[in-house]
């Protein structure tokens, strides 16, 4: 398993050498609102939305004390706006109240942030403090996994993480699932994989 986990990561790390966050952010919260409003929404939808949205309220201290209908005006088009606009004007109170106005960096405290679970939470501890074994499960993360033989099939996301972060190397795990979401976009899609064009075929469980 190490060495099949370790011809993966490399086979990805050629196709797509940066592993960026597909989310458009500056500041360490703005990151956690993007990701807030990406449940149930595209990547794409949230960076079309979150420009003026930062405009709007350019500080910590701004979003915090949001008027938060006019958050739902701003987030609508991401979907389930009302309980997205409500979280993110808590959670920023949150990190002014509880944390010195910064995002934490536990897993622990993120949890108790309005509107964080451990998706979220990990993405942010991969993406703003590079902690070793962030695996951030998303849709992509899970079904991938389980095509390439490297979870039992779960479809649980926190399952899916407990199996990863079992195999991955931990200074690997965030920048594989960013892969991994590039991946899925672009070749292991849910429903048409390209897997003639497959550079992980030879690891794949789909292929007889
Ligand atoms: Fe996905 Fe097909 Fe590649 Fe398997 S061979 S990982 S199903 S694209």
């Amino acid at each position: 398993m190490k060495e099949k986990v370790n011809s993966i990561i490399e086979q990805l790390k050629l196709r797509y050498p940066d592993a960026p966050c597909a989310l458009h952010y500056k500041k360490d919260y703005e990151l956690m609102i993007s990701v807030r409003l990406s449940a149930q929404c595209t990547d794409a939808r949230v960076n079309l939305v979150t420009p003026a949205l930062f405009a709007a309220y350019p500080s910590l201290e701004a979003m915090a004390s949001a008027d938060v209908a006019h958050i739902e005006e701003l987030v609508h088009s991401c979907g389930f706006y009302k309980h997205k606009a409500r979280d993110i004007v808590l959670a920023c109170q949150m990190l002014l109240r509880d944390y010195g106005g910064k995002v934490p960096d536990t897993m622990e405290k993120l949890l108790r942030i309005p509107g964080v679970g451990r998706k979220t939470a990990n993405l942010l501890l991969g993406d703003l403090y590079g902690t070793p074994g962030s695996v951030v499960c998303d849709t992509h993360c899970i079904r991938i996994a389980s095509r390439l033989g490297l979870t039992d099939g779960t479809k649980d996301p926190e399952k899916c993480e407990q199996q990863l972060r079992r195999i991955l190397p931990p200074e690997e795990s965030s920048d594989f699932c960013h892969r991994i979401v590039l991946f899925g976009r672009e070749i292991c899609t849910a429903r048409s994989p390209q897997c003639a064009q497959c550079p992980l075929r030879s690891w794949c469980k789909e292929i007889k």
